[in-house]
């Protein structure tokens, strides 16, 4: 969809066919500069899980990250689309002459209470990394020295994203839409590729895992408004009820993904929250209903808000009430897209890093991440994978079954082989987008 890239090249090609092409770090150098920088990115994740921060408040997050990226001699922009930060590295080979690649880690926490007993939980009541955010904060550390300490060994520039508010969905729209974002891309070009990882539950450390196409979906609130005629529970006849109006909108609600889509469309619309009323024998005035409504595609995205509201505001008029209010909020997260070609680049390169065993395929989520907008909003390929994170004596003993989940009050993940896996994968993918265009 928004490949901007000749399907089918690979990184044998890519080289043969580049009059430009330099020599890229070689495996040995690279796994020695990944390796290197594992303590130090161990450390910083045992901070950044002791001290976890909402979405919109990452304010000691950030600077924490900053202050490790500005140690590797980085310049830091701050305090950009909230608290994210920008972080520039230019190869000493001579930057303009190369690719660009956005590489984005986010930095928020989640309002749950840890109980995982771990030595290094969080300190902030009530507040944490159940997301793994910490884990790509780190990563992010040891690939920035990586790529630092290899930089006369490629091409081209890497700008760095710690991205605030990823759960919230309100990070990535924040960040492009800064002027001093775009400030920084005028000065470094149009990125040519963005790269991100999250944390996985459903993998060991040490594995990865990436598809082709949509991986998270486009996600959007719903609120209908359901305005009725109040009245006593007993006199039914002399109101218009918007419980009943509402129920019957629920169930209706119910044939847009089993009757309005192709089999074959995936999709959800779930009703989250239905209130009304105050006591058993009062007919309220009014309902609400509060929705959540995943597709992948634009147009399936525009079907099913359309049908929402078809079906709200025909049910209302049948049941002779005011037309309804339905209400799609306007921080809506587009879905995230992997470019096929840049994919298939990615993996071979990952491959390369930590051998076929360890490169898995999974089914695509409907949950929801705003890494998407990157790619989307400056029209470039994007590319996400997952990064395995459950210590993998676990994993063995249970099966993989059982295990606590993202968001999980007992969420944790193996620090250090999980760490290692991502700066070593992250590190090769950049330098996959890095090779001469
Ligand atoms: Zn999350
Ligand atoms: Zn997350």
């Amino acid at each position: 969809m928004l490949s901007r890239i000749a399907p089918g090249l690979c990184l044998a090609t890519t080289l043969i066919a580049t009059p430009l092409a330099v020599a890229a770090p070689s495996a040995g150098s690279m796994d020695a500069a990944t390796s290197a920088t594992v303590p130090g990115a161990v450390e910083a994740y045992r901070w950044f899980h002791a001290n976890p921060e909402l979405s919109n408040h990452e304010a000691k997050t950030a600077a924490h990250l900053a202050a490790a990226l500005e140690s590797l001699g980085l310049t830091v922009h701050r305090g950009i689309g909230g608290h994210g930060i920008v972080a520039v590295l230019r190869s000493k080979t001579g930057a303009s002459k190369g690719p660009v690649v956005l590489y984005r880690a986010d930095m928020d926490g989640l309002p749950v209470k840890e109980e995982t007993g771990l030595p290094y939980a969080s300190k902030n009541p009530g507040v944490m990394h159940a997301c793994g955010h910490d884990i790509h904060m780190a990563t992010a550390i040891g690939v920035m020295a990586a790529l630092q300490a290899l930089s006369d060994q490629w091409h081209g520039t890497v700008i760095f994203v710690g991205q605030p508010s990823e759960e919230v969905g309100s990070g990535a729209r924040a960040m492009l839409r800064d002027k001093r974002f775009k400030k920084i891309l005028a000065s470094t070009g149009k990125p040519d590729l963005a790269i991100a990882l999250h944390d996985a539950a459903d993998l060991p450390a040490g594995d990865v895992s990436l598809i082709e196409g949509f991986h998270h979906a486009n996600v959007d609130s719903v609120d209908i408004i359901i305005h009725g005629k109040g009245g006593h529970g007993a006199r039914p006849h002399q109101t218009i009820d918007p419980i009943v109006i509402g129920a019957n909108i629920v169930m209706s609600l119910q044939t847009i993904v089993s009757r309005r889509l192709r089999p074959d469309d995936k999709a959800v619309v779930t009703v989250g929250k239905f209130a009304a009323g105050t006591k058993h024998n009062i007919i309220p005035p009014s309902a609400t209903l509060l929705l959540t409504v995943r597709s992948y595609s634009d147009e399936t995205r525009k079907t099913l808000l359309a049908e929402i509201r078809r079906i709200a505001v025909h049910l209302a008029k049948a049941h002779r009430a005011p037309r309804p209010e339905v209400i799609v909020s306007k921080h809506g997260i587009p879905a995230a897209y992997n470019d096929p070609a840049w994919t298939r680049r990615i993996r071979t390169a990952l491959v390369a890093t930590l051998g076929e065993a360890h490169v898995k395929t999974h089914n695509p989520s409907l949950g929801g991440e705003d890494f998407g907008l990157f790619a989307r909003d400056l029209k470039i390929p994007g590319i996400m994978f997952k990064l395995g994170a459950v210590d993998p004596k676990r994993w063995k003993r249970s099966g993989g079954k059982g295990l606590p989940g993202l968001h999980s009050d007992h969420w944790a993940p193996a620090p250090k082989a999980t760490v290692h896996t991502g700066i070593r994968t992250i590190t090769a993918a950049i330098v996959e987008g890095l090779r001469p265009r």
